[in-house]
């Protein structure tokens, strides 16, 4: 009802769907665009369809390049990939590239910006926020309207709109599950989006110094991916021990499948913490998980009951696994286990 001129620019500003432009903040591997940065694209889209997408990618040499090429043949026309090309953003550290955002958005004034919930994104998107000073919105689950919401609280038990009434920029974080990765055209198009140089040269040494890279550890195995398997095989206390857990790791192999733990097993020390699922690990969506000896603690759902289809296998009949599992099995895993992978065959 007001006249001023506060209502007035807020009917033109960019939060309305028609002007929606946000950032996608990606994260690249091997000269590809990671899935999750993938379903942050996804999520950009769900914004409005006419939003004009800039995904900003890091760091350097070939790689780097090779991603940008591959990321611009599957953004809309509309969009635009920048590229932050530096030797000292080699390496996604998070202060830096809190940084790099607060600078990019001083430029392009985005109405939204947006990072998957990976380890990447929950350390960069909050101390970019704080610099531009919003409070972000993590964990979206649905994009409702372009301030509107819905994440899950309490280990996922509940689900919370949320409409965003702050100053622009929006800033979210997305759970990769919800967003499916759109397909991505295995040659270039003749419309592939734009490749801009992002203008480092107000970016001092002092904030390329701001914290050290001192070393990345992963695991080095031939196995799918945990965040975006199609099929996840996991673990819980009931293995025993790890040599047993070997027995998870057989049938994976045999299913082309990524290994998940419960954290009751990762604590017993049968196999490193990045393989636990659950509101304290990763959050898992895909087309089958199999749990075995999981009893199925709310803490461990949080992070697989949006799986498509759950089979689980524990000797407890009452063990509340069985209320989310669409295939349950009261039996003794040192029994089923074995001949499951004696009768499954050779990948
Ligand atoms: P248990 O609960 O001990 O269950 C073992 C199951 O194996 C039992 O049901 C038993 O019947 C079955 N079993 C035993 N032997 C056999 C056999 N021979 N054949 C078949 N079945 C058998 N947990 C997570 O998983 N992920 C999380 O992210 C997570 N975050 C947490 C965060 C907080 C703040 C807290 C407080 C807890 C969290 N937990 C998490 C822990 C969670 O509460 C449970 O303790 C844990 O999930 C239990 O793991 P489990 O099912 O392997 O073990």
């Amino acid at each position: 009802r007001s006249f001023s001129g506060f209502s007035l620019l807020r009917h033109l500003s960019p939060t309305n769907s028609r002007f929606a432009s946000t950032l996608v903040l990606g994260e690249h591997e091997s000269g590809s665009v990671k899935a999750s940065s993938l379903s942050a694209i996804a999520a950009a889209k769900a914004i409005s369809e006419e939003n004009s997408i800039s995904l900003l990618l890091a760091g350097t040499g070939p790689s780097l390049q090779e991603a940008a090429s591959n990321a611009a043949s599957s953004l809309p026309s509309n969009s635009q990939v920048l590229l932050a090309d530096s030797e000292g953003l080699k390496h996604p550290l998070a202060e830096t590239w809190a940084e790099l955002v607060h600078m990019v958005q001083q430029k392009g004034s985005y109405s939204h910006i947006i990072a998957a919930s990976s380890s990447f994104g929950k350390n960069v998107l909050p101390r970019a926020a704080a610099l531009l000073d919003v409070s972000p919105i993590t964990d979206v689950t649905e994009i409702s309207e372009p301030r509107l919401f819905i994440r899950p609280i309490y280990a996922g038990n509940a689900l919370c709109t949320v409409r965003y009434t702050g100053a622009n920029p929006t800033m979210l974080t997305i759970r990769p599950t919800s967003f499916p990765v759109p397909n991505i055209p295995s040659s270039k198009n003749s419309d592939a989006a734009p490749i801009s140089q992002v203008d480092l040269s107000t970016f001092s040494e002092a904030i390329l110094r701001k914290s050290r890279y001192v070393k990345h550890t992963f695991q080095d195995t031939e196995r799918p991916d945990l965040g975006s398997a199609k099929v996840v095989v996991t673990g819980g206390r009931g293995l025993k021990s790890a040599d047993n857990f070997k027995l998870i790791e057989k049938l994976a192999e045999k299913l082309g499948a990524a290994v998940g733990a419960t954290r009751a097993a990762v604590d017993a020390g049968f196999v490193p913490n990045e393989l636990q699922v659950g509101q304290t690990g990763k959050i898992v969506a895909p087309d089958l998980y199999m749990a075995f000896g999981v009893s199925g603690a709310i803490q461990h759902l949080a992070g697989m009951k949006d799986s498509k289809v759950i089979v689980a296998v524990n000797k407890d009949a009452d063990a509340p696994i069985f209320q989310v599992a669409d295939y349950g099995l009261v039996g003794d895993l040192f029994e089923v286990l074995p001949e499951l992978i004696e009768k499954l065959p050779e990948k």
